[in-house]
Order: C-alpha cells, then structure tokens, then sequence
C-alpha cells in the first residue's frame, strides 16, 4: 500500500496545535474604527494598523466609491498593458511629493513591492545584510533575489560594522534591508548609523515605513523625515494599507530607481495594477495626512497617556521599548500569551496575542489610533491591571 502523500498536512497541522501556534481568522463587521463589532459584540481596537482611522474615513470612502463608478471596479490588467490609469500616476506623485523623492511607484501590496524592489536591487554576485527582526517581505525579498543573506543580530550596529569588514569586498553590490519601525516590537532602526555604515562600505540602504508612513515625522512622511536624512540616498517602501487606510504598497525614491523598477520588478511587471477605488482611497488619505497634523498629534498624545498610565499603575508589565504607535509586552510562553489575550477580549480588548514563528517571545500587541479616546486607554489598562 502507497502512504497517502498528503496525510503530512494533517499531522502537521496537530504539531502546530500541540505547540499553541495554530492560528485562525476573526471577523469584524460593520466599519473600522477605534472601536470594532467583533464576532457580533463591541469590543476597543487594539488591534489594527489603521493608525489615524482613515480606513472608515468617509472622505475615503467617498474617493473610492466615485472612483469606481467613474473608472469601474478592476484595472483589468497590468501597469505595462492595459492596468494604468491617471489616478495610478498621480497616486505615485502624491507619494513622492510626501516623501519628498523624485518619484515613487505603487504596488498591489506593501510585501510585493518589497519582493520586486529587493529582486531587481540585488543578485548572485551581491550581499545583503538583514536586520533579524525584519519584516517576512524584506526575508523573502532577499531570498528571491539570490543574493547572499546575511542577518545581523536586532539593530545591533557593531555586528554589522563587523560583518561589512569581514564580507564586503567578496561581493560586487551591496544592500543593507531593515524595517523603519520594527512591526512586532515598536522600536525603531537607527538609520543615521546605519546611513553611515552604507557610506563607508559602498551599500545601498532599503527601509520599509510600513508603520511610520503618516506616524513618525514632522509631515508624516515617515522614519527618514523624523531622522532628517530625506536628503540621504535611501530606497524607501512603504504600504498603503496601515495609516493610509486602503490598500497598496510602494517604492520612493530617485527617478533612476523607479524606472528601473517599472523594467525590471517582476511583482510589478507581471501583476493586475492597483483598483481605482484603493487608489482613490489613498490618494484621498495622503491629501489628509498632509493637511491635518492634528491627526497626527492626537496620535501621540494617546501613545503618551497609556505610556503614563502605565508607568504609573502597572509597572510590573514587561514592555518592550518602543518609539512608535504600537506598544508589546512580553510574556512567557505562547499558552500564557494566548490566555492574556483571551481575558483581555473577554474584557471588551481587541489586542492579539503575538506568538512564534512570528517573533521569538510571546508577547500582547497593542495598536494606538489617533481616534482613541481618553476612556478608551483608561479602559485598556483597567483590564490590564485585572489580569496581571
Ligand atoms: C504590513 C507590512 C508589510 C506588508 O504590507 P502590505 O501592504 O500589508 O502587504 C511590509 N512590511 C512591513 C514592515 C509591514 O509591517
């Protein structure tokens, strides 16, 4: 008798349950918001990336339903055929112009356009240098790209100063990858030493602002701005589906590069362009973005006050350090994590359990919006309090 090739899967499967890693999906219905209806009962939205609460933005949801009626519902083909649109170019300028770079070209996701840019960056002959806690896009950027990887350990300067002197010279170009804010921790990369690093050893530097586009600078336009290097040569990614609310991803950076890109990025070449409601939708966000600083400001005002109430009532909470919007705590194992959670739910708390192979460390994730109110904090840490 044969074996049956695909009775792996199910014992996979209960090796992923017996280790507390197997996941599942959660509906939420009605609009997103600071507070979500989950699985039929309201709940407060720890949980999201929609970091000032465009995502249900009327304004939003207006561009994208004129969009749609004026354009129809698909782009009905690739950028390079028959997927382009005005709206697709002037998307990409928005983005450069927030940004502050030549240009900038969108892609249907954040983690394609890290596939594509990676892919077209580098190859065999070179060497790219990974920060260990970035994002699964930049890894698998980096492995499609058939370069060889190198991991540093987390943000960890010396490490890689070190791996730059014993490894440059063996390859001809060189890519440093890194997230701009971390996604699972909150922290942020030390782009200045890393930008000198590039300079010294002849690399490039890619960072994803996936959580710091619209967040972090003076104009929201991102981790580059709040270090001042917009005038430093980076290739910055970037998504449209956390703080701008719809979906997407992007590159901006030189002319050059994005018209190498538009030749060369599989994940853009061989790809549906993006809709022209999402296209709509973000546009409408980055115009939002840049007139309203006050979304902005609010933000942070609600990532100060938790950080003080903290502080102040839970100081036994192991949480990681953070410059972002998203703040982690630590616990002990998956099982613990998934518990924490479960209360906090029970609760009336959206806020995920994080668990491996996603991070190495079990830890409660917790998303700050711009449209949290004050009871809304208060709330979270009342919960907090009674379960730790
Ligand atoms: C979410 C995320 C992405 C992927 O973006 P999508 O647009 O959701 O595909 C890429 N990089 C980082 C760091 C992210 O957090």
């Amino acid at each position: 008798m044969p074996t049956d090739p695909y009775a792996w899967i199910e014992e996979s499967l209960a090796t992923i349950h017996r280790a507390d890693w197997y996941r599942s999906v959660q509906a939420i219905n009605e609009r997103p918001g600071s507070t979500v209806m989950l699985e039929g009962r309201e709940v407060i939205n720890f949980a999201s990336n929609d970091y000032l609460g465009l995502a249900g933005d009327d304004r939003l949801i207006q561009a994208a339903i004129a969009a749609t009626k004026e354009f129809g519902t698909g782009a009905t083909g690739s950028r390079l055929l028959s997927g382009h649109r005005e709206l697709h170019r002037q998307l990409e300028s928005a983005i450069a112009s927030l940004k502050q770079t030549e240009d900038a070209l969108v892609f249907s996701s954040g983690y394609l356009a890290n596939l594509g840019a990676i892919a077209s960056l580098v190859g065999k002959r070179d060497l790219i240098l990974s920060d260990q806690y970035n994002h699964s896009s930049l890894k698998n950027g980096a492995i499609l790209s058939s370069a060889t990887i190198l991991d540093y350990p987390h943000s960890d300067i010396e490490n890689l100063k070190n791996q730059l002197h014993q490894h440059r010279q063996q390859y001809r170009r060189c890519l440093i990858i890194t997230d701009s804010v971390f996604s699972m921790d909150g922290d942020v990369c030390q782009l200045p030493k890393l930008l000198d690093l590039a300079e010294e050893f002849s690399c490039m530097v890619l960072v994803d602002e996936a959580h710091a586009t619209g967040v972090l600078g003076a104009n929201g336009a991102g981790c580059v701005e709040h270090f001042r290097c917009t005038k430093k040569p980076i290739i910055q990614i970037g998504t449209l589906s956390k703080a701008l609310g719809s979906l997407g991803g992007y590159v901006a950076g030189t002319k050059a590069l994005i018209d190498l890109l538009r030749n060369r990025a599989p994940s853009w070449i061989y790809t549906t362009g993006l809709s022209p409601a999402d296209t709509a939708a973000a546009l409408t966000a980055i115009a939002i973005i840049q007139q309203e600083p006050s979304l902005r400001a609010n933000l942070w005002k609600n990532v100060a006050y938790l950080k003080q109430l903290i502080s102040q009532q839970l100081p036994q909470l192991k949480l990681l350090p953070s410059e972002s919007a998203i703040l982690c705590f630590q616990l002990n194992n998956p099982t613990e994590a998934l518990k924490v959670g479960q209360k906090l739910k029970d609760a009336g708390i959206f806020a995920p359990a994080i668990r491996p192979p996603t991070v190495p460390t079990s830890r409660i994730r917790i998303s700050m919006m711009a449209t949290h109110e004050i009871g809304h904090i208060e709330r979270l840490v009342e919960a907090l309090s009674y379960i730790n």
